[in-house]
Formats: C-alpha cells, sequence, structure tokens
C-alpha cells in the first residue's frame, strides 16, 4: 500500500491505521430466513424460547453489560425482542464468529433503556450453527410499548468495501506525537479524510458527539473494537456507490446517530458493549 500522507508529509504508522469497512448500503427488501438481512425473519428454531429483553430490574449482571439505571421488573412480563440483524459468515467473512458458529443474529429490546453510556434499545447478539435449525420459529408479534422507531424496515444488502481511517480520539500515542497534535485536542486534524455515517462491519467508528471512552472488555482488559454499525442515516461518503435511500431502515435511535457494537478482539464472545453516536 502507499505510504499515506498528512499535509504532505509521510506519517510513520498512519497505513497501519486503515481498516477496510464492508459497508452494508441496506435497501428495503423481502428478505429470507435464511439470508442476511436488517430487521428480517430470523433463522430461530422453534424449539428454543425466542428471547427476552436482559435489562431486568434487579439486573441480572451476566445478561447484560452496562451498568442499567433501571430495568423491566422481573414480577411483570419482560418483553420479548425483536429481530434487528442477521449476518452469514458465507456472505461476511470479516465478522468474528465463535467456532463451529456460521450466523450472526442482532436482537433488540426496541425501547429506550438507560445507562451512563447508552441510551437505545437493548441488543442481544446471538451466534448459531445454521446447519442445526430444522423448524423455524414464528417470530412473536413486538410488544406493545415498543417504540416505533426502534423498529426496521426489512432490509437486504449490496455490501462494498471502504478503507476508513479513525477519528482522532481513537489515534494511537504515537501517531497523535508523529502528527504534532497537543494532549488533549478534540478535533481531527484539518483535512483529515472524513468518516461518515453508515451501516457497515468493521472499521472505525464515526465518533460525533461523544468520544471514546469505558471500551474495555469486562472479562479480559482488550480494548474493544468497532465491530457493528447500524445508522439512522446513510450518508453518501466515501465509497462512491449511488445512496438511493437516506434512511432505508426507517429507524432513528438517539440523536439519529449510529449503534455501534464493540467486541473483545480476544473472543467474541466476552461481554460487548454499545454505543450509540
Ligand atoms: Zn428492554
Ligand atoms: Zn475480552
Ligand atoms: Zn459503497
Amino acid at each position: 500500500m502507499r505510504q499515506l500522507t498528512y499535509d504532505g508529509m509521510p506519517i510513520p504508522g498512519l497505513n497501519d491505521l486503515v481498516r477496510t469497512a464492508i459497508r452494508l448500503h441496506p435497501a428495503p427488501g423481502e428478505p429470507r430466513p435464511d439470508e442476511s438481512h436488517l430487521g428480517g425473519p430470523l433463522l430461530w428454531p422453534s424449539d428454543e424460547p425466542w428471547p427476552e429483553c436482559p435489562v431486568t430490574w434487579p439486573p441480572d449482571p451476566d445478561a447484560s453489560d452496562d451498568a442499567w439505571k433501571s430495568g423491566h421488573r422481573l414480577d411483570g412480563p419482560v418483553p420479548v425482542m425483536v429481530s434487528a440483524a442477521q449476518f452469514f459468515r458465507g456472505d461476511f467473512p470479516e465478522l468474528p464468529f465463535p467456532e463451529g458458529t456460521d450466523v450472526l443474529q442482532i436482537l433488540f429490546c426496541p425501547m429506550e433503556h438507560d445507562s451512563p453510556r447508552h441510551q437505545g434499545p437493548a441488543v442481544r447478539l446471538v451466534w448459531r450453527d445454521s446447519g442445526e435449525v430444522e423448524h423455524i420459529a414464528d417470530p412473536p408479534p413486538a410488544p406493545e410499548e415498543a417504540d416505533a422507531a426502534l423498529l426496521p424496515v426489512p432490509c437486504v444488502f449490496e455490501p462494498c468495501s471502504i478503507d476508513e481511517l479513525p477519528r482522532l480520539c481513537d489515534f494511537p500515542p504515537e501517531t497523535r506525537a508523529a502528527l504534532g497534535i497537543p494532549e488533549g485536542a478534540g478535533d481531527d486534524p484539518e483535512g483529515w479524510p472524513e468518516l461518515g455515517q453508515y451501516s457497515k462491519i468493521g472499521g472505525w467508528t464515526a465518533w460525533s458527539a461523544t468520544e471514546r471512552a469505558d471500551l474495555d472488555c469486562r472479562e479480559c482488559g482488550a480494548e474493544l473494537r468497532q465491530t457493528i454499525a447500524l445508522a439512522t442515516e446513510e450518508h453518501e461518503v466515501g465509497c462512491g456507490c449511488e445512496v438511493t435511500e437516506g434512511e432505508p431502515a426507517g429507524w432513528s435511535f438517539h440523536r439519529r446517530g449510529v449503534l455501534n457494537v464493540f467486541t473483545c478482539p480476544a473472543d467474541v464472545t466476552h461481554p460487548f458493549k454499545v454505543r450509540i453516536d
């Protein structure tokens, strides 16, 4: 790869910062349970209970990673979750899959939940072996109290790949030093490539209102890594593809931001975190 420069200067280590993201380009469609999608039918076995929201009160420390300030009371009905996304390894080998699994399913509890660093839907990640699913479950209806802004329109993908550089808050200290960026500076260097908001696998976090904070693995201490981004708005930047629909999934996260899922690079089954920004 060519040596990246900044302001005409080759900066050591800049090339190592490039991450190739898979931009999903969701578009409304009619996905099947055996396809990758947003908000479509999940390949969920009929003999497995449909999952409920993990954010209960009193909280279950194993079920969810954030310091929730409240949750669904256990002496009443806990809402069922809804399909948010499904990714097959065959379509997205870039995603981490625990051994013996080939599909990642993302479910939302489609209402606001409140923790110091995440205001939005509760999220579950489920990896499974699609070959073990014999009969597919009929999903229960979305809970009555669901926030319509968190229920996606089913979408299919037309992925492309895009090279990304991080926002300043994700720069390693060496790179900050090489670029002469003072300690505590918050804005990207002038002329730095823009990191737009769009749904993707991998890449860097398109921080806009907040900065990276409190993103270490609770289990092993490793720094969690940007893994999946689900965007409210699909920006027309960077990849050169035409973006026909700005909000194809129809969902709207806090401040019209991006829902980012961070996973542990040492073991993807370690507790993940969600940040909307
Ligand atoms: Zn919930
Ligand atoms: Zn870990
Ligand atoms: Zn594209």
